[in-house]
């Protein structure tokens, strides 16, 4: 993956997960300020003033990619993605990177901030799911938390977002069997 490119997967993965269930307030992004702030520690210049409107259509697009990582399959990812596309306009340019060219896909610099931000983390999940596969971009399966990730497991087996989550999840089930095991002395 090139560098551009890596930028753009991080962008998308950490824009989805700024809706965060395992939170009291899952929301992230609660005010204009909240998304200036997300986008500058990603260094992506917003280039307009951040009205709620704008807040509430990345909140809509970040739904959409959301759906787009959870896509198990290309066909799926494909279905999911092009309405996103359809609707932006989009650039192309090239870079030298290393021995070959990397193909640049962006929305025009004078393009509003919405359409920029859905172009750069469409070409982001693109990216993942060329290098990685779609079924590896997943979400953690400690509920209530449903963070995403790329499993770049040797084995595809990586289940949890963080090992704050993996170790939740075990010693939640580590309860639930004992409570199953019929000792009867929580009875
Ligand atoms: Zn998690």
């Amino acid at each position: 993956m090139s560098n551009y490119a890596e930028y753009q997967a991080r962008l998308v993965e950490d824009l989805i997960n700024t809706y965060d269930l395992y939170l009291d307030e899952p929301e992230r992004l609660r005010a204009p300020d909240d998304l200036q702030r997300f986008l500058a520690a990603h260094g992506f210049d917003p280039g307009e003033h951040i009205t709620g409107e704008t807040l509430e259509a990345v909140r809509e697009l970040r739904a959409g990619l959301r759906a787009c990582w959870n896509a198990e399959t290309f066909e799926a990812l494909a279905r999911r993605l092009n309405p996103l596309l359809g609707r932006e306009p989009v650039a192309l340019r090239v870079e030298p990177d290393g021995d070959r060219l990397a193909l640049w896909i962006e929305a025009p610099p004078d393009a509003a901030l919405i359409e920029r931000l859905a172009v750069a983390c469409a070409a982001g999940l693109i990216a993942l799911a060329q290098q990685h596969g779609p079924e590896r971009l997943r979400s953690c399966a400690a509920e209530p938390c449903r963070d995403v990730f790329v499993d770049t497991s040797r084995n595809k087996s990586r289940r949890f977002c963080s090992d704050r989550c993996a170790n939740r999840y075990n010693v939640a089930a580590f309860r639930e069997r004992q409570k199953g095991s019929g000792t009867g002395e929580d009875a």
